[in-house]
């Protein structure tokens, strides 16, 4: 719990929030300003700001719930075409709350959303060899 922290009023209950689900460890709530209608976040209760330091049942918990939450959104009238999960970690990611959260949001054609990606040339097969080596070597 952190005194300045939206995401922990909302679970304390200080702040209001359209809940969806909640259990011991996550809770669920309708997104204030959604990207399209339908927009929910799955948080852990307990506070952390970076994806490493959230509890690990915690990160797993969040992602049984986003299943639900895809499929609520399948199952309903709310336009969904498909659903994306969304994460940001670092405000270079686009992190503007740093309580850890997932976005669930239906998508439909048209719905205006859009990543911008610069795409290259497969790399010579070293290349990836190298990274995977050097990501694994500290797990
Ligand atoms: P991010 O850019 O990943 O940090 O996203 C933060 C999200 O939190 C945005 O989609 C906001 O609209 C949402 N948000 C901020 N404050 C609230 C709030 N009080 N209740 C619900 N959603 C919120
Ligand atoms: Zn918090």
């Amino acid at each position: 719990m952190t005194d300045d922290c939206i995401f922990c009023s909302i679970v304390s209950g200080t702040a209001p929030a359209s809940v969806v689900h909640e259990t011991d460890r996550v809770i669920a709530f309708m997104d204030i300003a959604p990207v399209t209608p339908g927009h929910m976040l799955v948080i852990p209760k307990a506070h952390s700001a970076d994806l490493v330091d959230v509890d690990p049942a915690d990160a797993a918990e969040m992602m049984t719930a986003a299943q639900r939450m895809d499929a609520a959104l399948r199952s309903s009238t709310v336009p969904t075409e498909g659903v994306n999960l969304f994460y940001a970690d670092g405000e270079a990611a686009g992190q503007e709350v740093f309580h850890a959260h997932l976005h669930v949001f239906p998508r439909f054609a048209g719905d205006g959303f859009g990543l911008t990606v610069r795409t290259s040339a497969p790399p010579p097969r070293a290349e990836p060899d190298r990274l995977a080596g050097e990501l694994t070597a500290s797990w």
